[in-house]
């Protein structure tokens, strides 16, 4: 069995029996991964405070070839973000990234950026950052790592290039934007102005803003919202389960 240390973050624990709980996490190297704590619930020794939702914990696991569990022999709390367990917004929208971690991401899919999204995304909200425009960061880049970039750079339809010309129309069955010649904006077809589909396509690369604020014009964020529901939710083929939380 090979040991494994990896900078790891909690995205569900379930209690097993009368000691033992089973951890989903998605680790920096080697990214989500299911593993069993033995006896967890009774030592605090070898887990001290570091299996928690949405916890940053360096996790020792050991690995058997074939088996879907791995074992976890031991912990370390790096970061506990306190407030995305006692505020009910801030859970729920925690638990909406960690949702949509799991279903882009299946079981053994390395991808560090994701990872380094998912920890700041966290982390931001822990300290009170703005809810809505982390959503759309969050949801931009975590598309985009997950294989399902918006097409931003031309027409899907009549292929002519889009440099800011105007306002774009975001259709979800083409996973790209259309010209004003070729559709019509409408509540399942939503437009955005050239600022949006700039911003959103800085988003898809893995510009963060550097403001301390995090903030993005409202606008933008109003314009976006329903672009990126409308691209989850094709793509995924459903709603997903914690977005009915969300506010
Ligand atoms: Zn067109």
């Amino acid at each position: 069995m090979k040991a494994h240390v990896s900078p790891s973050i909690i995205l569900r624990i379930k209690e097993i029996g009368e000691s033992d709980l089973i951890v989903t996490f998605f680790s920096a190297d080697r990214g989500r991964l299911r593993g069993i704590a033995k006896g967890a619930r009774r030592s605090r020794r070898r887990f001290v405070n570091c299996l928690d939702h949405f916890c940053l914990s360096t996790l020792e696991y050991t690995e058997k070839p074939g088996r879907d569990l791995c074992f976890l022999q031991s912990g370390k709390l790096l970061e506990n973000f306190p407030s995305l367990r006692s505020d009910y917004t801030l859970l729920s929208l925690g638990g909406y990234l960690v949702e949509l971690t799991e279903i882009l991401f299946p079981l053994r899919v390395a991808d560090p950026a994701m990872f380094n999204l998912l920890k700041k995304c966290l982390g931001a909200l822990h300290e009170g950052k703005e809810r809505d425009t982390l959503r759309v960061l969050f949801e931009a880049r975590a598309m985009t790592l997950g294989g399902y970039e918006i097409q931003l750079h031309e027409c899907t339809i009549c292929k002519r290039s889009y440099e800011g010309q105007g306002r774009a129309v975001f259709k979800a069955e083409r996973g790209g934007i259309a010209c004003l010649r070729c559709a019509k904006e409408t509540t399942e077809s939503p437009g955005m102005n050239p600022l949006s589909v700039k911003t959103l396509d800085r988003l898809q690369s893995g510009w963060w803003p550097e403001r301390a604020s995090l903030h993005l014009e409202e606008e933008v964020i109003q314009e976006l919202r329903p672009v990126l529901t409308r691209h989850i939710e094709y793509r995924i083929g459903r709603r997903l389960k914690t977005s009915a939380c969300l506010g």
